[in-house]
């Protein structure tokens, strides 16, 4: 038996290392969409607008009206752990905004081309920086914008044909793009959203703010009959200072899939055990097997309760108080539940 000698360590490349973390945030053209719509509404957007070519595949741009890059920090918003948004660790106790770990651009410039321009209120004029997966300084150019950033992605994995493989067909992608647009729209009613694939223009969203505002965007991202069948819910509870509002479905609109059930937790949509549990058990005596409520519902609660750094893509939580959360979604929808109910039987238990 030969002994395996020892190969020597070396450091990996920025590239290297940056397409590596690309692995677990960047998977599809719809992650893609995600960690750039995120930052625009981290900087204060109200107006979004995305235009996706071949699934996303091709080619997505993502320009919005926020408070956009100083031009001596756009070569660095594309390097690794570069972020604006935390700087010391009790930061993520209390974390609010959707990012905070600096990696979205600088993974998504390694797997692809990436241009960024950006202008704030107050400077002259726009630049643009250039990323096309390659281990180099990066080149800021002047260019023409107003105040606000755009973000442009080309040929998603042009360098990495292994991840290229695994992506699914353009109506699949594209599907998973509009999902991933669609929770974004319902998270934040005052931001106008438009979304354009292949040059044909699938909605304008203007920010709404009256209920009817708030109603017709469901109704177009859900469909009319989730509306005509929703309720809207606002519980609080004032000892424990959570919250939980929006629209949930009567049983007669229950769906065969658990394809409508938007969960956001402080703004942040999440999929969750608690959660899941708390909502099947208020529904239970009221839906039949197999049949799942639709719902939005947001739910509030000191962000100190609850852990977003469990996962890079922060589709999961940990709640700190997990009881406490689970036994007060349960009440609430259960409430809300039996006041639907014509018979009016069944009983809260507190
Ligand atoms: P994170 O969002 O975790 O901070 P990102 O890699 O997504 O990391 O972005 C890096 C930084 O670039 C952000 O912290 C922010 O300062 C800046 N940035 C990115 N996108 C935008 C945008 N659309 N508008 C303004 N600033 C942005
Ligand atoms: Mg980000």
């Amino acid at each position: 038996l030969i002994k395996k000698q020892p190969a020597p360590i070396e450091l990996l490349s920025a590239q290297l290392a940056n397409q590596i973390a690309a692995g677990e945030v960047v998977e599809r053209p719809a992650s893609v969409v995600k960690e750039l719509l995120e930052n625009s509404l981290d900087a204060g957007a109200s107006q979004v607008s995305l235009e996706a070519e071949q699934g996303g595949v091709k080619r997505i741009r993502i320009r919005d009206d926020g408070c956009g890059i100083a031009q001596e920090d756009l070569a660095l918003a594309l390097s690794r752990h570069a972020t604006s948004k935390i700087k010391v660790l009790d930061d993520l106790e209390a974390v609010l905004s959707l990012g905070f770990r600096g990696e979205a651009l600088a993974s998504i410039s390694s797997v692809a081309r990436l241009t960024l321009t950006s202008r704030p209120e107050g400077q002259d004029s726009a630049w643009s920086v250039k990323a096309e997966g390659r281990d180099m300084e990066p080149i800021l150019m002047p260019a023409a914008h107003p105040v606000g950033t755009t973000v442009e992605v080309g040929d998603l994995f042009f360098n990495t044909p292994a991840r290229r493989k695994f992506l699914k067909t353009e109506k699949t992608e594209f599907g998973h793009l509009e999902e991933v647009v669609r929770r974004l729209a319902l998270s934040r009613f005052d931001v106008g959203f438009s979304l354009t694939h292949n040059a044909k223009s699938l909605y304008q969203l203007k920010p709404a703010t009256t209920d009817f505002e708030r109603e017709k965007r469901l109704a177009t991202l859900l469909g009319p009959a989730f509306i005509e069948h929703a309720l809207v819910m606002d519980m609080a509870a004032e000892s424990s200072g959570l919250r939980l509002y929006g629209w949930v479905t009567q049983p007669t609109h229950s769906r065969s899939q658990p394809d409508q059930q938007y969960f956001f937790v402080n703004g942040r949509i999440i999929r969750d055990k608690v959660v899941n549990h708390a909502v099947r058990q208020a529904y239970q005596d009221v839906l039949y097997g197999g049949r799942h409520p639709a719902f939005v519902l947001f739910f509030e609660l000191d962000p100190a309760w609850v852990d977003v750094n469990v996962h890079p893509t922060k589709h999961e939580v940990r709640f700190r108080e997990s009881r406490l959360v689970h036994d007060f979604i349960f009440r609430s929808l259960h409430r809300v539940i039996a006041d639907m109910r014509p018979d009016g039987q069944a009983q809260i238990s507190s």
